[in-house]
């Protein structure tokens, strides 16, 4: 046993130690040094802690833990975190336990940190150089150097150097979360999520993961200058998530986030961080507080955070544009159509057993468009909206989902298509203008559907065309048998399409006018024949309203225009001179800008004379767009062109409205030509037609005539011009010039 001048002798303070053992454990948990002492002699073990019991460095005292091994001392190091220094004893159960001990504590067991002091009793048994600098060791000393003062020194420089390499470490550690938290912030879309995840961070880079925050965001864009809603919480904050910040349930919360507000800065409290990111719209508040003093450094590591997360909710901020871009229609601020279609496979998932979708046409709002100008129109949508949004509760989701078409997802009784209706009884004034809306409605019901919800969308528009085309009911459900018939429209439109392209299979027939006083053809009308490529003949009826619905008769009809023209100076030609022609005239080649042109380009390309051209337009087409149609009559009038209302009778023409129009021609509709009997109800309404021809100075042609006793009626009548299969059906030219020389 050595003896150290200056100190108790071993035997002295060993009582002294065992009962001073608790006395040296400083007594709160307040922050201490922990100290291991690895040494076999128990003695050392109490000279040591005599020695630095008062010590205290950098403002913490010493706590002491003690091993009498190499494995004991292996064991308490693995099992304490912070240990800062080892007093290690080289030999003990062997000549280099303690070397090896310092192998393990570095390598298997990881502490870099941890400072170890060399101690010996025999200097004979010095580790080699290479050792002490492997294994990272501050201090090598014998025993019977270690004074006091040598102790306490060594201990204190591996003391501050142990604090040294921790903070060194926690600025790694820290910057590695802040490098790491860089792409992690930035990969949120959603502003829950993100200010969930910057919480934690910023929490985590504090170095309290128990800490306890909130992040505040504005709502968009109404209270920009308000205090805005806790977007994500954690800790004791949890309970206040989606609070307004004003309504938050601690007064010293809404202090601090006021101040930070105020101030656009950060705010530093002993225990918490506030910071002010962003500006405008986008600003948003984060508080932090821990239970732990926070220190210098990590107020700095939060400091570097915030930037990261600034830039995180930039992104946000600019995804939500986006977002609104691609799913709000910007003029009504409405959901657009993909997102009326999200909304309604949302609704399926959620159970949609009562709820209809909707969808809603302003009938003719191009024309409205067109005649008032485009701003205008936008009003009149944005109209429309207000008073649609107006009518229904917030349940009911309500979507612009084209120009203009609008649709409804609600309740099935909040969806009645009269209830709908009723809510445009009333006009709606735009721009000083009142302006009375039809709209169209097409309607599906969920519960009846098994589809998705473009397939819904799609559904309801079937039956919103339905209910355009029929003109009975403003409204149609979809049914099942709908769906095939628009396949099957849509087969035929394909087939039509080519077969115009490719001018195959398409052709006209003519069939005679015969002028009843003389019983001679005076003219001729041109009808279209299509035969597929299957060899089928399809008739005008099924073709010609899918051509108009397609704008394909745009095409077809300056086809059988020119055509019929065509032939017209083939007769000529052939010496069947002064015959007139006349052609049918869809709603869809009026409202073509091109079609007064093309018509005259044509009529004066071959040669023709205007007025042996006469148009047909339908009663009830001249009626549905009026005043479109008379300009454009006005215009083809004034070139000379002669007009015919055909199938007149079958519409609800006012004399308002026929006096409007620049007419030549009234041509009778079949059905009550069909029905000349004498008193019958068709031969009143033709003796009518008649009259009213003569009162107005217009010409009549009756069509359908098939019996000598309908033409005999027609004749008393008055009626001067006749056409029907009495006489010839619809032929085609060969055939028509066969019958004119036979007559
Ligand atoms: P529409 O203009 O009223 O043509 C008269 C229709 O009555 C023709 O039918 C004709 O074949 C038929 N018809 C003629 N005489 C008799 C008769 O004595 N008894 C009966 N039961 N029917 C008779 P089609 O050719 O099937 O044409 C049907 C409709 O298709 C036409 O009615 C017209 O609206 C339309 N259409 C035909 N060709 C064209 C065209 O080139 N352009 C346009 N836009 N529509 C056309
Ligand atoms: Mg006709
Ligand atoms: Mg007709």
């Amino acid at each position: 046993m050595k003896r150290r001048k200056g100190k108790p002798s071993v035997e002295e303070f060993v009582d002294i130690v065992e009962d001073a053992d608790d006395s040296v454990q400083p007594a709160s948990d307040a922050p201490t040094w922990r100290v291991l002492i690895v040494d076999d002699e128990r003695e050392v073990h109490s000279a040591t802690l005599f020695a630095l019991r008062d010590l205290i460095v950098a403002g913490r005292p010493l706590e002491f833990l003690h091993a009498y091994s190499s494995a004991e001392a292996r064991e308490v190091v693995g099992r304490t975190a912070d240990i800062a220094v080892v007093l290690l004893d080289v030999v003990m159960e062997s000549g280099d336990a303690g070397l090896q001990l310092v192998r393990s504590i570095r390598g298997e067991l990881g502490r870099t940190d941890t400072r170890i002091i060399l101690r010996t009793g025999q200097p004979g048994y010095a580790p080699e150089l290479e050792v002490i600098r492997d294994y990272d060791i501050n201090d090598y000393k014998t025993k019977s150097e270690l004074t006091r003062t040598r102790l306490v020194t060594s201990l204190t420089t591996a003391i501050r150097s142990y604090e040294q390499i921790c903070s060194v470490q926690e600025s790694e550690r820290g910057l590695d979360r802040i490098v790491r938290a860089a792409p992690a912030l930035l990969s949120h879309r959603d502003i829950g999520s993100f200010a969930g995840s910057a919480l934690r961070q910023m929490a985590a880079v504090l170095g309290d993961s128990e800490a306890s925050g909130v992040f505040c965001v504005s709502r968009p864009p109404e209270d920009a200058e308000t205090g805005g809603y806790v977007a994500a919480a954690i800790g004791r904050y949890e309970n206040q998530l989606g609070r307004d910040v004003s309504a938050l349930a601690d007064p010293e919360l809404i202090e601090v986030l006021e101040l930070c507000r105020r101030s656009a800065d950060s705010l530093h409290e002993n225990h918490g961080i506030a910071m002010c990111l962003g500006a405008g719209q986008g600003k948003a508040l984060l508080y932090v507080r821990s239970d732990k003093p926070l220190g210098e450094f990590s107020r700095r590591l939060a400091e570097v955070l915030s930037v990261s997360i600034a830039a995180g909710l930039e992104n946000v901020a600019l995804f939500r544009k986006l977002n609104t871009f691609a799913y709000v229609d910007q003029l009504c601020q409405l959901p657009n159509r993909a997102r009326f279609v999200s909304l309604i496979d949302e609704r399926i998932r959620l159970g949609a057993r009562d709820w209809t979708v909707a969808v809603i046409d302003i009938d003719h709002f191009s024309d409205i468009n067109a005649a008032l100008g485009h701003q205008t129109g936008d009003q009149l949508l944005q109209a429309v909206a207000r008073r649609l949004r107006g009518g229904f509760a917030p349940e009911v989701a309500l979507a612009r989902v084209s120009g203009d078409t609008f649709g409804l997802l609600g309740p099935d009784a909040a969806l009645e298509p009269e209830h709908v209706l009723a809510m445009f009884a009333q006009p709606i004034v735009v721009d000083g203008q009142s302006l009375m809306i039809h709209p169209f409605i097409g309607l599906e019901k969920l519960a009846e559907a098994e589809d998705s919800g473009a397939d819904i969308f799609k559904n309801a528009n079937i039956a919103l065309s339905r209910a355009k085309n029929e003109h009975r009911e403003h409204w149609q459900y979809f049914t099942r048998d709908m769906q095939v018939a628009s396949r099957q429209r849509l087969n035929l439109l394909h087939d039509l399409r080519h077969a115009a392209e490719a001018k195959r299979g398409l052709s006209l027939h003519y069939q005679p006018q015969i002028e009843i006083v003389s019983g001679r053809v005076i003219g001729a009308e041109a009808l279209l024949r299509w035969t597929n490529d299957r060899g089928e003949n399809i008739p005008p009826q099924r073709f010609i309203p899918v051509a108009e619905y397609s704008r394909l008769i745009i095409d077809l009809g300056e086809w059988v225009l020119c055509s019929a023209c065509e032939q017209l100076r083939e007769w000529d030609r052939a010496g069947f001179g002064g015959l007139r022609m006349s052609v049918n005239v869809s709603p869809a080649q009026f409202r073509d800008p091109n079609f007064v042109g093309m018509a005259r380009r044509c009529i004066l390309g071959f040669g023709l004379e205007p007025g042996r051209i006469e148009l047909e337009v339908t009663e009830s087409m001249a009626l549905a767009e009026f005043e479109m149609v008379v300009e454009t009559l006005h215009k083809m009038k004034r070139f000379g062109v002669s007009i015919a209302v055909d199938d007149f009778g079958s519409g609800y023409s006012s004399l308002g409205h026929l006096h409007r129009l620049p007419l030549n021609r009234l041509k009778i509709d079949r059905s009550f030509v069909s029905d000349l009997k004498s008193g019958s109800s068709g031969a009143t309404i033709a003796e009518m037609i008649v009259n009213l021809g003569r009162m107005l100075g217009l010409a009549v042609i009756a069509e359908g005539v098939e019996t000598v006793q309908q033409f005999d009626a027609l004749r008393e009548m008055g009626c001067q011009e006749v056409q029907g299969f009495y006489f010839s059906p619809p032929v085609p030219a060969g055939e028509f010039a066969a019958l004119l020389r036979k007559r």
